[in-house]
């Protein structure tokens, strides 16, 4: 069983990490597994910090930059924090290419937990 999470630790860490934009949105499907229906307002992208990489669940395989599968290529974990209009959010595991993930333009610093 794994180590409980730090959260001092956790979020020294995210704190640590940048915010990317998806220059073509967000291609997962968000709507699957997700209680809000319709699309997100907005979708950034985080990479996980490496040390809580274990800890964060993917839903799929797939890229959300490209859309298409990761598995068995150089792939990076990240945190999605996807936003609502109404104000829901929630942070939704995936894997990115690392290729696809270079091409994500830095917007800023980390802002929401993702919890
Ligand atoms: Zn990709």
């Amino acid at each position: 069983m794994a180590d409980a999470i730090n959260i001092a630790e956790w979020e020294l860490a995210w704190r640590a990490g940048t915010v990317r934009q998806l220059p073509r949105g967000c291609l997962l499907d968000l709507s699957v597994g997700l209680r809000q229906a319709g699309q997100p307002a907005s979708v950034t992208v985080s990479v996980t910090p490496l040390e809580f990489a274990e800890s964060v669940w993917c839903q799929s395989d797939d890229c959300p930059v490209c859309g298409r599968r990761t598995a068995g290529l150089l792939r990076t974990k990240v945190s999605l924090d996807v936003q609502w209009a109404d104000g829901f959010g929630c942070f939704v595991g995936a894997w990115a290419h690392d290729d696809c993930l270079a091409e994500c333009p830095v917007i800023g610093p980390a802002k929401h937990m993702p919890w």
